[in-house]
This record gives structure tokens, C-alpha cells and sequence, in this order.
């Protein structure tokens, strides 16, 4: 099955109740089908909704603004959502809509195969975790699972009703970037790191990354 198979097999899908409650479509994902990061949110809102691609509106501005600060671009990256419908009036997803969509999204990660699954906001985060951890807890932060990476992120929409939270999601996307810039450090270096008795302490979480 490729992503494009999938994303067929969603088309004009009835498998949960927001089929019936006024959604336009299924807003699949969208981006690079082979990225090494991708980007996890909640839901689509309205302008998703009436456009088909995730993260579109005031939130997907800011989230582009955020790409930018860590050197990504949304032709690099992957974006998609924890549900593929929007949920009327915006409300919270429930559980019974997660239940059935997210063995798609799980599908999604397992065709494009990424490195790292940036989650934003808590829906996304304890989806993939599958734990009922709070956002605040574990953001900014890298979680090794046996396939890929989690790096939790606090949901843009979240900075964008509450100023405050704004600077901490900056900060957030300044440590996503460090970590990237580990994760792209020249192999020499871990190899380096393998063999010199000395070790630089800076290759060091070089090992860490790739679980070697
Ligand atoms: N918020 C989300 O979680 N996803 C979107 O696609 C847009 C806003």
C-alpha cells in the first residue's frame, strides 16, 4: 500500500459519526510522502475543512513561521492530523472518532517512515504515546519509541489564544532545531565518538538519536 493508495481508501469516508456532522472533506495530510520529520496536530479546523490541507488557517501561519525558526520548510516535513475530519464547531475530538482514525494515522508513520514525529498539543502527544501525559510534562523534549522519535510540542493554536505561551513554543522550536542539528552532525563524529577513547562530550546524544 502506498500513501496515496491510503489516502484513497479515506476518500469520502463514513467510518465515524463527523462523516454526518458538516465536514466537506477529509483533510488526509500533506507534504513530502518521504520526510524524515513529520508533524502531528489534532484536527482540522475550518479552513482545513474547506481546503483539504491541514494546518491552512491562523494556526498553519504561525505553524510555517515555526518551520522557518528550526530551518524547515512544509515541502520538507510531513503534516497531518490525529483525526481527518473536522469535529463540528471545532470541538474536542471524542474518543470514539480517535479510536477509528487513528489506526490511519498510524498507517500514515508507518508508510512515510519518519525519524521524528513532532506531536503538537496533547491530543497528538498521548495519541502517539498512547499515555495520558500532559503537554507541559514531556514538550521540548525527545522520546525514543521502538520506531521513531516523539518530540512533543505545545499546539500552535494554544500560543495564539494564550500570548503567554508563545515565547515557550519559540523556545520549544529553538531546542527542535538543536536536536535536528545533532541529528545532521557529520557521521564522522559519531564515528569518532565510537572509536576515540576521549569522546567529545558534544557527539555524545549522537548515539542517543539514532539508538545505536
Ligand atoms: N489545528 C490542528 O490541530 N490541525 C489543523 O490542521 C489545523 C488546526
Amino acid at each position: 500500500m502506498t500513501l496515496q493508495d491510503l489516502s484513497a481508501s479515506l476518500y469520502n469516508c463514513q467510518r465515524c459519526k463527523l462523516a454526518k456532522l458538516g465536514r466537506t472533506q477529509v483533510v488526509f495530510g500533506t507534504g513530502n510522502p518521504n520526510a524524515s520529520i513529520m508533524f502531528v496536530g489534532e484536527a482540522p479546523g475550518f479552513n482545513e475543512d474547506q481546503q483539504g490541507e491541514p494546518f491552512v488557517g491562523a494556526a498553519g501561519k504561525l505553524l510555517d513561521k515555526l518551520l522557518e525558526s528550526a530551518g524547515l520548510s512544509r515541502s520538507q516535513v510531513y503534516i497531518a492530523n490525529v483525526i481527518k475530519c473536522r469535529p463540528p464547531n471545532n470541538r474536542d475530538p471524542e474518543p470514539d472518532e480517535v479510536d477509528t482514525c487513528k489506526p490511519f494515522l498510524l498507517q500514515q508513520i508507518e508508510l512515510i517512515n519518519p525519524k521524528l514525529v513532532c506531536t503538537l498539543g496533547n491530543w497528538a502527544t498521548q495519541t502517539i504515546l498512547e499515555k495520558k501525559v500532559g503537554i507541559t510534562k514531556v514538550k521540548g523534549q525527545a522520546i525514543k519509541l521502538e520506531r521513531f522519535i516523539v518530540f512533543p510540542l505545545l499546539h500552535p493554536a494554544a500560543a495564539l489564544h494564550q500570548g503567554n505561551l508563545l515565547e515557550t513554543l519559540k523556545d520549544d522550536f529553538k531546542k527542535l532545531k538543536a536536536y535536528l542539528d545533532r541529528m545532521d552532525a557529520p557521521a564522522v563524529q559519531v564515528m569518532s565518538a565510537v572509536t576515540a577513547p576521549t569522546t567529545p562530550a558534544a557527539a555524545q546524544p549522537q548515539l542517543d538519536l539514532f539508538g545505536s
